[in-house]
Parts: C-alpha cells; sequence; structure tokens
C-alpha cells in the first residue's frame, strides 16, 4: 500500500519520463494513473490470497493433508518498449505480492520509467535487491537473464521470434514461462452493430499508442454491405485525428518509437500497396514541422485479403486492413486463420452473433461491443503463437509461486 502512495505521489513525472521516452501522448500516460494504481491494489489484496489448503485425505491411518505455498525465487521480467510504465507491474507487483525477487530487463528503447520506479519502491521502503532493473540489449541482456541458471521464472512479453529464444533458454534449469507473444487481433463489425461506437472503436484500437499495442485490432473485419460506408467514415475518423508533439495536450497520436520502427511500418505499406490493397487513407511520413520525426498518417487499407502481407504479419504500427466477409460463418474461418491468438473483437447488437463469435474466436481475449479494456483482476492471456501463460488475476499470482503438499503422520 505503502509503494501505492509513493506511485501515486509520483505519477505525473513518470507519465513525462514515458512520454519524453517512448513518444506516447502525455494524455495517454497520464490516464494510466488508475489502471497502474488499481494494479497496485489487486496485487497487494493479492497477498492475502498465497495461502494453501487443508484437504480431507483417504490414506490407511491418521495423517493430515494439506498443500502450501512457496514463492518460485528470482523473477527475471523482460519487458518491450510500447508501454513499460504499465507493464512493469504485471512482474512487479505479482513478485512483491508473492515474496519473490525480480530482476527486470526494459527494453534498450524505453527504460526511463522502469528506472525511476525502481527508485521508488526504495523511497516506499522495498528492501533494496527484490527489485532490481538491468539495462542493456536484448541479444545481450535479455538473453543473459533468459539463461540464467539462478532465475526461476521469467514474464516475457515481446514478439513471438524472442519467445521462441525465450523457451529455449529455459530449458536449462526447467524455467517457468510466461510469455505474451504478438497477435493480428480481428476486429468483426457485423452491420447491425452500433456504428457510432464501432467507427471510433475500431479506428483507435488500432491507432492507439500509435499501433504499438501487442493486441490492436489490425484485421478489421467489415459485413459487406456497409464496407463503403464504414471505411469512409473510418478515413474520416483517422483524418480528425491530431498527430504532433506528444507533450501538447491536444495531440492524440505521437510518433512510432525508433527509426527502425518507421523503417518497418513503411516496408509494409509499400507492401500492402504491391500486393493489391486499395489505400484508402494515410501511408505517408508527416512532413513540415513534424519532418524530423517518426511520424505517420494513420494509414487504413480497404479491399485486403486475409492472405496478404499486411494481414497476416504484425505491423506495430498505425495501420488498418480492412477485409470485407458476407456472413458470421465466413467471418468467423477468416478471423481464425491466423497464427496468433491474443485477442478479438465483435461489434453487434444481435445475441446469437456476439456468442456464436464470442465462442468461437479463438484468442485468449474477446470484447463485445469495444475494445482493447484490460483489468489487472481479470487478466488476459494468448492462444497459439500468442504465448501462454495468464497475465493477470488470481493465476497470474500464482504463476509465481511452487505449490507443495505436505503429509503429516499424526500417530
Ligand atoms: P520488439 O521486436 O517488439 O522489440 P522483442 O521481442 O525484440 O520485441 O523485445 C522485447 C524485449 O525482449 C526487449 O526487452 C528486448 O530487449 C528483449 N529481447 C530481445 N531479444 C532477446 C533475447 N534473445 N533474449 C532475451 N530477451 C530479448
Amino acid at each position: 500500500m505503502k509503494v501505492h502512495d509513493v506511485i501515486d505521489e509520483n505519477f505525473e513525472e513518470l507519465a513525462l519520463l514515458e512520454s519524453l521516452d517512448m513518444g506516447s501522448p502525455i494524455t495517454r500516460t497520464q490516464s494510466f494513473r488508475k489502471f497502474v494504481l488499481q494494479g497496485i491494489m489487486y496485487f497487494a489484496s493479492q497477498t492475502m490470497n498465497c495461502m494453501g489448503q487443508t484437504i480431507p485425505n483417504s490414506l490407511p491411518g491418521r495423517f493430515t493433508t494439506m498443500t502450501l505455498k512457496a514463492p518460485v525465487g528470482v523473477v527475471g521480467g523482460i519487458i518491450p518498449w510500447n508501454g513499460p510504465l504499465m507493464s512493469q507491474w504485471w512482474v512487479i507487483g505479482a513478485a512483491l505480492a508473492t515474496g519473490c525477487t525480480a530482476v527486470i530487463k526494459p527494453a534498450e528503447d524505453a527504460s526511463l520509467t522502469v528506472l525511476r520506479t525502481a527508485e521508488l519502491l526504495i523511497q516506499a521502503g522495498v528492501p533494496e535487491g527484490v527489485v532490481n532493473v538491468v539495462t542493456g540489449l536484448g541479444s545481450e541482456a535479455g538473453a543473459a537473464l533468459a539463461a540464467h541458471p539462478g532465475v526461476d521464472r521469467i514474464a516475457f512479453t515481446g514478439s513471438t521470434a524472442t519467445g521462441r529464444e525465450i523457451i529455449k533458454a529455459s530449458a536449462v534449469n526447467m524455467k517457468r514461462l510466461q510469455l505474451e507473444l504478438g497477435g493480428k487481433s480481428p476486429d468483426v463489425i457485423f452491420a447491425d452493430a452500433d456504428l457510432d461506437k464501432a467507427v471510433p472503436g475500431a479506428a483507435m484500437a488500432v491507432f492507439s499508442n500509435t499501433g504499438q499495442v501487442c493486441y490492436a485490432g489490425t484485421r478489421l473485419f467489415v459485413q459487406r454491405s456497409i464496407q463503403e460506408a464504414f471505411v469512409e467514415r473510418l478515413v474520416e475518423f483517422g483524418k480528425s485525428l491530431k498527430v504532433g508533439d506528444p507533450l501538447d495536450p491536444s495531440t492524440q497520436l505521437g510518433p512510432l518509437i525508433s527509426e527502425r520502427q518507421l523503417e518497418r511500418v513503411m516496408g509494409y505499406v509499400s507492401i500492402g500497396g504491391n500486393e493489391g490493397a486499395s489505400l484508402a487513407a494515410g501511408g505517408n511520413r508527416l512532413q513540415g514541422d513534424l519532418a524530423g520525426g517518426y511520424f505517420i498518417e494513420p494509414t487504413i487499407f480497404s479491399n485486403v485479403s486475409n492472405s496478404m502481407t499486411i494481414a497476416r504479419e504484425e505491423i506495430f504500427g498505425p495501420v488498418i486492413s480492412v477485409i470485407p466477409f458476407d456472413d458470421a460463418d465466413e467471418a468467423l474461418r477468416l478471423a481464425n486463420d491466423t497464427e496468433y491468438g491474443l485477442g478479438g473483437a465483435v461489434w453487434t447488437s444481435s445475441v446469437k452473433t456476439m456468442t456464436k463469435m464470442m465462442h468461437g474466436i479463438k484468442a485468449g481475449t474477446v470484447w463485445v461491443n469495444c475494445y482493447g479494456l484490460v483489468d489487472p483482476a481479470v487478466g488476459f492471456g494468448g492462444y497459439k503463437h500468442s504465448g501462454y501463460g495468464w497475465k493477470g488475476g488470481p493465476q497470474h499470482v500464482e504463476g509465481f509461486l511452487y505449490q507443495k503438499s505436505v503429509c503429516i503422520n499424526e500417530d
């Protein structure tokens, strides 16, 4: 609870550091205050939940049997650059709640909020050495942490390719793993949806944080009968967004994090065009005052086919691929035709359609008439190549604990 108060008191500074470090708009980083503080409160409450059970048994004689919980030990937290201010808490919160220690390896592109948080933890009274930060390159510091025999568990968020490396490295000492990896999430709009909500919802499902979100709804399936009108409204909405200086409170979209990321996103934009998708909006690097930064226009491709590269690979930029469909069966088949399974959404006013999609989408989270909401007590996870190990909720905390059964001979 003391950690909660210290983070609360220093949140303005943390939000500013995050915006300076990774370019997310200041109004967005400031708006994380509630989520971060609620997350800390949630993990604080879980300190009361690290308990075993006394279980009746059928052993011959008089025995008491029970289970106990024990901290798993040292947890390595390898986190990405797209939102360390928030994502570090999945590791720090659960480690503090369970009595583990943590070594956090922030991404080389955005380490500042993690370093400052570590200082604030000391200020809050967390003993030195409980939460540690090691900065450095993934291939050096990250790989060393993943392979270290003194580390008992790795909580990793990042690309699927790196996730595979982490799995291999874990073999050295059977490290427990939690992996939240890439996504290519389907966002499915039916003609009977409330379009006043679905248009901004679908746009921000991708444009938020300039598309640098693992569960971004980048494959936007729109029922064919409304496709044209929907794309028109989407384009209009995209054009209304203010892209610019992250520290300007009126900015809605900041730059991409790095030149490397800009090149990657622009590369996908040209692949989209070459493979025959129609560019409905955006696609350019911003000029004028913003020419020196890694700014790109909110970009919308229409008439995309699910087999095109832009519909298959994770872009991690503000690029929406609109893919038409005729009915719920086709939508479901296309939605699940991906190697990923992190998130998905359906927008409809029909309970029948909603339940069909809710059950049918093979992803760790399905949003209905909303997108991207995450609660620390509910959590989220992945199907298929999007990883394993539930993040959030009691299961997440359980992952930081060993269970032990005890059998006591009473005679
Ligand atoms: P991205 O491509 O989005 O940067 P990465 O998976 O490369 O995603 O990075 C996520 C985190 O994993 C970062 O902190 C990065 O430094 C780290 N990382 C990268 N490569 C490795 C590796 N081989 N072993 C461990 N950590 C790594």
